[in-house]
């Protein structure tokens, strides 16, 4: 049986004591949405500190979207080359600008829908960008999600990232999908992490199925 709604809400209160600021670590102008869809973009498959360690030199080489529109292939993937599959992301994020310009008006989107049109842009990604820039609730499920949901039997062991997805948004009330979303990050980025997680002082450790079936039964 997976954990139902009551006990997950004991676990996220107490994941949420431990990380009660957390929030999203991509850097971006709030001003100018379009440098957190590209962040997100840029952040697949590579951490957010070697994303946030690239973006300023792009922002000063392309201030505005049109900039990125307009830019030259070559000297964009230059602005990327540290991070993994930077060729493709080079691509991605000018054919991204190109079509908010020409179909949403130099516009940010606002729903999946249109979002996940642009390339690069999967469910994740357009989850992201709602909540972080639209404040729309969503639950974006990365690796760190993924690996929290499976460990603490929100979802099954083999669930994919949409059925995650749905595990969150039944088990937990739709005003918190937001934070959820961000202190999970923060769980697992900094506590729950894939190899050598904090067990011994963990405060969720009595709901963890993982801990009993796999941490404690190998000691
Ligand atoms: S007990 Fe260990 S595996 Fe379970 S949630 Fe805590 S740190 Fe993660």
């Amino acid at each position: 049986m997976r954990i139902g709604k009551e006990r997950l809400k004991q676990v996220l209160a107490l994941i949420g004591e431990m990380f009660p600021d957390a929030h999203g670590e991509l850097e971006w102008d709030k001003d100018k949405p379009f440098q957190l869809l590209v962040a997100v973009i840029l952040s697949a498959q590579t951490t957010d500190k070697a994303v946030n360690k690239i973006t300023p030199e792009l922002w000063a080489h392309y201030p505005e979207i049109e900039d990125l529109a307009n830019a030259n292939l070559v000297d964009v993937e230059n602005c990327l080359r540290t991070i993994g599959l930077y060729k493709n992301k080079a691509k991605n994020i000018i054919k991204t600008a190109r079509a908010i310009l020409r179909n949403f008006d130099g516009q940010v989107p606002k729903t999946h829908k249109e979002l996940e049109s642009l390339p690069g842009v999967g469910r994740k990604t357009a989850n992201v960008v709602l909540g972080e820039v639209y404040g729309i609730p969503s639950v974006a499920v990365d690796t760190h999600v993924s690996r929290i949901a499976k460990r603490l039997n929100i979802s099954a062991p083999d669930a994919d990232v949409t059925e995650i997805e749905k595990d969150l948004m039944r088990k937990v009330p739709k005003k918190d999908w937001i934070i959820t979303h961000h202190r999970l990050i923060f769980f697992g980025r900094y506590h729950c992490t894939a190899k050598n997680p904090k067990c011994d002082s963990c405060p969720v450790q009595s709901y963890c199925k993982y801990y009993k079936d796999v941490v404690k039964a190998n000691r």
